[in-house]
């Protein structure tokens, strides 16, 4: 066994991804919401017995090491080496990859630049502008530590040679974005000047990338400009301030969702530590599966109009899929939490305090704003709040807006429930749900091999009426006469009558396919002999019967060609084929 193998036993895979989304037991496996696409029901699949996951909706399946490198974006030799760490496992030295190296690399050149940053804001002369700037928007130093902000002076080379100096090559520094390469002339110039520095870091911490203000509001350049994509940067994989907030948003089970940098900082000084912010940007995926991995409850202070914002509302509905309770907290007078936060701290914390479930927000939000009492506003109102309803996962919760939505317009509450119903098979019909694409990837015959696999006693294969030939799946085939060959074999040396026994000697090719068998949701009413016999014949004939449909149709084919030839004799032995094809059609229909 190899080292990856001895981790990969003492990983329980199920308690591996249990801290990353909550897990139900559906028979022998477990189930769960993936968290790699959006969806309202359950398609994301764990089998413990066989150690892997596989999700029936976006197809994503694997390993511990697969699980850990998708969902936290790191290579395989990272995900080896935390399991290693966890299980105790001592690995042996083993050269890192290239794309690990270079990983290791950037964060150190960010490391570097970071501690330089923050030594100039901090100590040096040149940071006196970086520090009249931060106290005149009133925060206090400790405030710079806890984030670690810096500052970087005007000059064109200063983090370049700084970073040259420590034997970083020009052309690696630049990767880490934090150069850029003069266009016609040679030589690189620094991307940060004159601006106050954040770190942008990663749930534990690390610096990937960097955010940078200006010290002036010109008109001229952005206000803040961030590093651009790198192999460990990409801006919309985090949240600003996650480090920090972490522990607070565990504790109190709620975030604070807010759009900027100084908003997070300022909200930390007034002792509101669980805020993150998402940059100015509508939340994307990954953000969402942050915020839902720490807490179900998020509260949203944007200083942007959420409802009348498409994108504001994809996020919000991101978070609704995620299983999120979305809140929105309003600034009243206050330009953005910042403010809000210097100006009325108090305040603040009870306007979080009293924060409105979103979908009152979006209600009363549609109602003030356009006229209830007539037609025309009554059309603006549904046309903006009916796919916002249509979308709420939980039944019970959509029929309490609904009825208050109702009683908004002054309509009758079935009226507003038949639209809210309409919305939802159109929006469906325009995007097939992760539903129906799930009951399109288990297909009938991957139902029956994962029924035949589903207990450990043995039924020959001879007693049910499908042969492989009958499969349309090709694996599907393969694995029939696998299971049929060594039953038969198995009989004649009177050994173990236990599939599971027979399955170590499962060919290497067909393991991947009887992976997805085993995660193939069979229901526990077939746990029993009698009835899962029953229901493997009832699928068995479905199988044969479209088998046999597949063969006539060829035959008509070929029947047809035979006629336009007049191939009589052809003729002739495919009438008879037909014939009896059909007939055994007809038989089974009985
Ligand atoms: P400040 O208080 O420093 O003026 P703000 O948070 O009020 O900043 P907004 O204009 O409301 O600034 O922008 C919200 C957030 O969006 C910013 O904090 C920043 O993270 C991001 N942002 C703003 N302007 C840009 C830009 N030009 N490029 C990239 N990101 C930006
Ligand atoms: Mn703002």
């Amino acid at each position: 066994m190899d080292q990856k193998d001895e981790v990969k036993t003492k990983v329980d895979i199920v308690e591996l991804i249990s801290g990353y989304l909550p897990l139900k037991k559906a028979g022998r496996n477990f189930a769960g919401l993936c968290p790699f696409h959006s969806e309202k029901t359950p398609s994301f699949m764990i089998s413990p017995e066989r150690q892997v996951f596989k999700c029936f909706g976006c197809g994503e399946a694997g390993d511990v090491f697969t699980f850990l490198e998708k969902i936290e974006g790191w290579d395989f030799r990272e995900a080896l080496e935390e399991l290693a760490k966890r299980v105790g496992v001592k690995l042996k030295s083993f050269a890192p990859t290239e794309a690990s190296r270079t990983k290791e690399k950037l964060i150190s050149i960010n490391n570097l630049a970071a501690k330089f940053y923050a030594h100039l804001l901090n100590k040096h002369p040149v940071g006196q502008k970086g520090r009249d700037y931060l106290r005149s928007r009133g925060i206090k130093n400790s405030l710079w530590e806890k984030f670690d902000l810096g500052f970087a002076p005007a000059g064109w080379e200063t983090v370049s040679q700084l970073l040259t100096k420590r034997r970083y090559s020009l052309a690696d520094i630049a990767m880490a974005g934090l150069i850029i390469a003069r266009g016609s002339r040679q030589g690189y110039y620094d991307r940060f000047r004159n601006r106050i520095i954040f770190p942008l870091k990663d749930g534990r911490g690390t610096i990937l990338g960097f955010s940078a203000r200006l010290l002036s509001d010109s008109v001229k350049e952005a206000k803040y400009i961030n590093s651009p994509e790198t192999p460990i940067f990409n801006k919309g994989s985090l949240l600003f301030g996650m480090d920090v907030a972490r522990g607070a948003i565990k504790e109190k089970n709620q975030a604070l969702l807010v759009e900027g940098e100084f908003d997070v900082i300022s909200s930390h000084q007034a002792g509101i530590t669980n805020a993150v912010a998402s940059k100015g940007t509508a939340l994307t995926e990954r953000q969402v599966a942050l915020l839902s991995r720490a807490t179900e409850n998020v509260a949203l202070c944007f200083d942007t109009d959420l409802a009348g914002d498409a994108a504001a509302r994809r996020g919000i509905e991101l978070l609704d899929l995620a299983g999120v309770n979305v809140k929105v907290v309003r600034l009243s007078k206050y330009k953005d939490p910042d403010e809000f936060c210097k100006k009325d701290p108090a305040g603040f914390k009870k306007a979080i305090g009293n924060a409105q479930n979103i979908y009152n927000y979006f209600i009363e939000s549609a109602l003030s704003r356009y006229d209830p009492q007539t037609a025309e506003g009554q059309k603006k109102i549904g046309r903006e709040i009916l796919p916002i309803l249509a979308k709420i996962s939980d039944d019970l919760v959509r029929a309490h807006y609904i009825d208050k939505l109702a009683k908004g317009l002054d309509l009758d509450v079935n009226l507003v429930a038949q639209a809210v119903e309409k919305k939802t098979s159109e929006i469906y019909q325009e995007a097939p749900s992760s539903l129906s694409q799930n009951k399109s990837a288990i297909g009938l015959e991957e139902y029956f091999l994962a029924l035949y696999i589903s207990r450990d006693d043995i039924i020959s294969p001879v007693d049910i009426p499908v042969l492989p030939v009958d499969f349309e799946n090709k694996q599907a085939a393969h694995f029939w006469k696998w299971a049929r060959d060594i039953i038969k074999s198995s009989r004649r040396r009177q050994s173990g009558q236990n599939f599971k026994k027979l399955l170590t000697n499962l060919p290497k090719e067909l393991s991947g396919f009887v992976d997805t068998l085993y995660l193939v949701s069979v229901s526990p009413a077939f746990s029993e002999k009698e009835r899962w016999v029953q229901e493997l014949v009832k699928v068995a004939k479905r199988i044969k019967q479209k088998s046999l449909k597949r063969q006539l149709s060829a035959i008509a084919h070929q029947l047809k060609i035979a006629q336009e030839k007049n191939l009589n004799r052809e003729l002739t032995s495919l009438t008879k084929k037909f014939d009896k094809l059909t007939e055994n059609l007809e038989k089974m229909n009985i």
